[in-house]
Formats: C-alpha cells, structure tokens, sequence
C-alpha cells in the first residue's frame, strides 16, 4: 500500500448538508458516530449543543455522537426533537462551543445525519469541517483523563427561548388582531414540537396535519414537493383558510400554500419577503443563489433593493450575507434566512413572517399577484465529468445575452428570461435550467442550450 504522504487531502465526509448515510450501513453505524463526535469534540473543545429531528434513527446516532464528544471532554446539552434553526439559536443564544444535529432532513426514513453548527450559529463553514476531517482520519483525538470526561444534560428550553426570539421579532399584536386561520403540514417532523406552539402563542387559530414526530413519515416523504402536499392543499381549498404551509423533516424550510389553494414554490414566498424586508429597510442587499427566480430580484427592486447572487449551497448563501449586511436572504426552495433572528434558515420564522405580512396587508394570493409570475423549464444532458469545464468556458465565451454570470454554472439573462446551465457535483449531467415569461419561451430557451451543450461535446 502507497504511503498517503501528510499533506495530502483527506477524502471528504461532510456534504453540503452535513455528512448523510444509510442508517447501520459502514456510512452513518454507531461506531462512525461515536469516532465523528469524537473528531468534532477533539475541535470543538467545549460545550456542544445536540438535537435530533424525528427519524427513528436519532436516538441512536444521537447518543453515539454524544459519547464521542464527552470522551473528549466536552459536555453535552441536549435538547432533545428539535428543528435544525432551534439548535442554531440555541448555540448561538447561549454561546457555547457549537453544535450538531441529527438530520437527514428531507431524505427517506432509512437515512440521518450529522450536521455541525459553528458558535454564531451559522451552519458550519467548510474550512472548519475539513479540520474535523482531517481529526477523523488521523485519528488524532483528545482523549479527557477519567476526572474530566464530559457529561450529557438535558437542555429544556431550547423551544421556549426559540419562540421567545421569533414573536419578539414580528408584529404579534397585529397577528394576534387580524384572527387568522392557517393549516399547517409538520410531515412528522421536528416542527411537530414547534409551530403549533407557535401558533398558539400568536393568538392563530390552525389545524394540523401529520402533527406528530414520526420517523416511519406516514403522512408523506418529507421533502415539501407538490406531490407530498396535495392533503394540505386540498384542506387549504375546502376548509377557507388565510393560507396553509409545510415544512420539511428538519423544519429548516417552509413551502406556503395561498388562500385560493395555489402551491407557491420557494422563490415565491422568497421573493415576497424580500420586497418586505427592502421596503422595510428602505433598499438593502438581498442574497440567493443563482437558480433562484427573477421574482426575487423583481421584487427586490420594486422596493429599492439590490440582488446578489451566489453559489448554491444555504451555507454560502448566510455567510455572504453577514458579509455584506444583507436584509434578506434565502434559496429557492422554501429556506428563508432572516437575519434579525439568526444566519440559518428557519421554518417558523418563515410561517411568522408570512402571518405579519398578512395581518398588515391583507389576503396572500393578492401578495403573491403583486410580484411578477414567470415559467421555469429543467431538463439535464449527459457530460463526462472531465469535459465540463471546457463545455462552460466555450458556453461563456460565446454567450448572447445582456448580462452573464458564471458565479456558479453559466447563467446567460436577457431581457425578461435566463438560462443557467450548471454541471451536477455528483452526476455527469449538466443541469439546464431556464425562465421566461410563458412556458412556451422558457422550454424553447433550455432545450436550445441543451442541443447547444451536446453540439459543443461533439466538437
Ligand atoms: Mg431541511
């Protein structure tokens, strides 16, 4: 066996959501568990914040992890089902060392996961989970002497701190005003423990659905697609609810329903937050990530806001808006990111918003109609992974268009529509994703750049 000389980069375990695995597989077993707490405790070297979403998975995993991180010396505070934001307030409220949840969040019940949060309670950079790798590799642990071990706590009040913050946030006395009636989806997940609470305690009258944590998801997958929410749209019609919402297993994202039943993708309540919060702040920088709709910038603008875009990846997306002070934030698909709470994003803090926006302004659907709609087309081409840099660069060189932005894929905007052609970090496909003002244009635009991609291969 060739000796791996020392500088040389560890294989990477933490993917752009935390490292993720099939439960009792070599990929995400108990003993990979206690040695990841043991890395992550050995760079940590304080109190660690803990939490699980619902999986059936997360007591095990959890109790794993937390043995690894106490052989370091590091103490655990539990605080037991959770949301991901819950945890991220939580490190950051009671500035510990850091923390880490366990969650696969929207991936099938077979699965968790561990994901790191860093001490502001930002999702964990990369720089420093690529020391945690290189701990886990090496091996290289700290071991506490048997009169320094770390010990698990219990940490109760996670929730209640969590939800003190978010109704100190919105205009509750509107909200409690206005008598809103909402049905809310928690997929058996985290959110099960969290917003009927919520709602309780902004005077918000609901029905629940799939309101019980349970890792089995009998309700439905758990990824908010609109295939899993046609219950919740069919309550939303049938019971005249002022709007209805579902989040996803970890609660970090929320997917809006309005109030004539239509399902709003992510870009939608995105964008209608964003032109609150540049209207609130008369302008200010808005962050999302390149796939995101031209609603957001729309509405953005419309209050004297500007855009920024970035790569794809919430992670990016927070750390780009500490950076640059940035009002607002979020990706396209339903992770809202409001800064004067915390640098993640956050499920109940979306659902909040959205009821103070209705409470001040009135029905969502007239909301929603106020921001320009556009059409969205995808479709995916084969390409050998060591073609596609060469593709993009022939891509931007040639490119026609008023404005190009190779932040991350080349995305090619003109006039009202673009069309970004991104390559998959996992598949030899590149992604061809466009938007235009009618179908018609917007599949017309992806599947030109698609037989343009597979004409330039040929070269
Ligand atoms: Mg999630």
């Amino acid at each position: 066996m060739t000796p791996q000389p020392k500088d040389m980069e560890a294989p990477r375990l933490f993917g752009t959501n935390g490292v993720r695995g099939v439960v009792n597989t070599s990929e995400m077993d108990s003993a990979f568990a206690l040695r990841l707490g043991q890395a992550i405790g050995t760079y940590m070297r304080g109190p660690v914040m803990i939490g699980t979403d619902a999986r059936a998975s997360g007591q095990m995993i959890k109790s794993a992890c937390a043995a690894g991180l106490m052989a370091t010396g590091c103490d655990v505070l539990d605080c037991g089902v959770v949301p991901t934001p819950t945890i991220q307030f939580a490190v950051k409220n009671n500035k510990v060392a850091g923390g880490i949840m366990i969650t696969a969040s929207h991936n099938p019940p077979e699965f968790n996961g561990i994901k790191c949060i860093d001490p502001d309670g930002t999702e964990m950079a990369r720089q420093n989970e690529e020391k945690i790798e290189r701990i886990f590799h090496d091996k290289s642990f700290a071991r506490a002497d048997w009169s320094s071990l770390g010990v698990t706590r219990p940490y109760t009040t996670s929730i209640d701190e969590y939800l003190d913050a978010i109704i100190g946030l919105v205009d509750a006395q509107a909200i409690r005003k206005a008598g809103l009636r909402v049905a809310v989806d928690c997929s058996n997940g985290a959110a099960s423990n969290v917003t009927p609470k919520m709602l309780e305690r902004l005077g918000v009258k609901y029905v629940t659905l799939n309101a019980d944590p349970n890792g089995a998801f009998p309700g439905h997958n758990s990824e908010p697609t609109p295939e899993n929410t046609k219950d919740i749209v069919g309550l939303v019609k049938a019971g005249g609810f002022d709007f209805g919402f579902v989040h996803d297993g970890d609660a970090d994202r929320t997917i809006f329903i309005d109030d004539t039943g239509r399902y709003l993708y992510g870009d939608r309540s995105l964008a209608l937050c964003a032109y609150h919060a540049c209207k609130k702040n008369k302008g200010g920088l808005v962050v999302t990530s390149v796939g995101s709709s031209m609603c957001v910038e729309d509405a953005t603008k419309m209050t004297g806001g500007d855009i920024l875009y970035t790569m794809v990846g919430s992670p990016i997306v927070a750390r780009e808006m500490i950076k640059h002070n940035a009002v607002f934030g979020g990706e396209e698909n339903g992770g809202l990111i409001f800064p004067e709470l915390q640098h993640c994003r956050d499920g109940a803090m979306s659902g909040a918003k959205i009821l103070e926006i209705v409470a001040h302004h009135g029905k969502l659907s007239d909301q929603m109609d106020k921001i320009p709609w556009y059409s969205q087309y995808k479709v995916k081409t084969k390409c050998p992974n060591d073609r596609k840099q060469e593709i993009m660069s022939k891509l931007a060189a040639s490119a026609k268009g008023d404005r190009l932005d190779t932040t991350d894929g080349v995305k090619i905007f003109s006039k009202k529509s673009w069309v970004l052609v991104r390559p998959s970090g996992t598949e030899p496909i590149f992604r061809v994703f466009s938007e235009a003002p009618t179908m018609e244009d917007a599949k017309k635009l992806a599947e030109d750049y698609k037989t343009e991609v597979e004409r330039l291969l040929k070269e």
